[in-house]
């Protein structure tokens, strides 16, 4: 079974050539580019040089775009900002050669969920349009989300897969908080795609699912590492306050389970 661990993180732009190294050394394999608040990589030269250091350090990056972000969204304006975010991180991604960008879809906000669907999946194809007249080599990832009142529900995502021809993130964290359990099984139907990119780290939930994002607990992440596929090249970025020491622990959880 082949997995990459990493942490949502990479520190700032001036400190990525250190933490690439880092994570080298650390046997960590994978990070996320978080641009939550804004894309603060905002040059082609700045760039450049992360690639440089990335392609050195066997560092597989992907990118996380702004929570800010609904495409489902009755305002015109702002459903055309978020498209513009997300549109932003593609361009970013496609001059740091990173394959995948990452977003949550949107809310509800008082619709059907079947309206709500067309909605992100028009949105949805409209930038996979833009993103191709562009020459981008990017693929959309739209991402399971742990909120019930959110959009981002296990089929949900696997229709936009195929309707939409985009591609995918589980956020097995949020699996958990939405379901009560992280229905591996459901997601391998859902999501036979040879290649998986998935989040994970501790979460407290309740009825409306995910509450908050907490450490990753050695435990959890042995279970969820048994049920995983072992026919896919899986990349699992930690969310959990401590992105870093998490990833650690699961590349020493999943290396002793190997030997056993
Ligand atoms: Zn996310």
């Amino acid at each position: 079974m082949n997995i990459k661990f990493g942490p949502a993180g990479v520190g700032g732009v001036k400190e990525i050539p250190k933490r690439l190294k880092e994570y080298e050394k650390l046997g960590i394999k994978a990070a996320e580019i978080p641009f939550t608040y804004q894309v603060w990589i905002k040059d082609k030269k700045t760039a450049a040089k992360i690639k440089d250091y990335a392609d050195k350090s066997g560092v597989e990056l992907s990118i996380h775009a702004p929570y800010w972000i609904n495409l489902n969204s009755k305002d015109k304006i702002k459903k055309e900002k978020s498209k513009k975010r997300i549109l932003r991180c593609c361009e970013v991604a496609n001059w740091l050669n990173v394959k995948r960008v990452v977003f949550h879809c949107g809310y509800y906000g008082g619709m059907s969920k079947e309206k709500s669907y067309l909605n992100i999946k028009e949105s949805i194809l409209d930038i996979k349009e833009r993103v191709k007249k562009n020459k981008w080599q990017v693929k959309l990832c739209p991402e399971i989300m742990g909120k019930k009142n959110v959009f981002g529900s296990i089929s949900e995502i696997s229709e936009l897969v195929k309707e939409a021809k985009c591609s995918f993130c589980i956020d097995f964290a949020h699996v958990l908080a939405r379901y009560g359990n992280y229905k591996v099984q459901e997601l391998k139907k859902a999501f036979p795609q040879k290649k998986w990119h998935c989040h994970f780290s501790g979460i407290e939930y309740g009825e409306k699912g995910e509450k908050r994002h907490i450490k990753t607990k050695k435990k959890r992440i042995k279970e969820l590492l048994k049920l995983l596929p072992k026919n896919k090249q899986i990349t699992i970025i930690n969310e959990s306050p401590f992105p870093i020491k998490d990833s650690i622990l699961s590349i020493k959880t999943f290396e002793l389970m190997k030997r056993k």
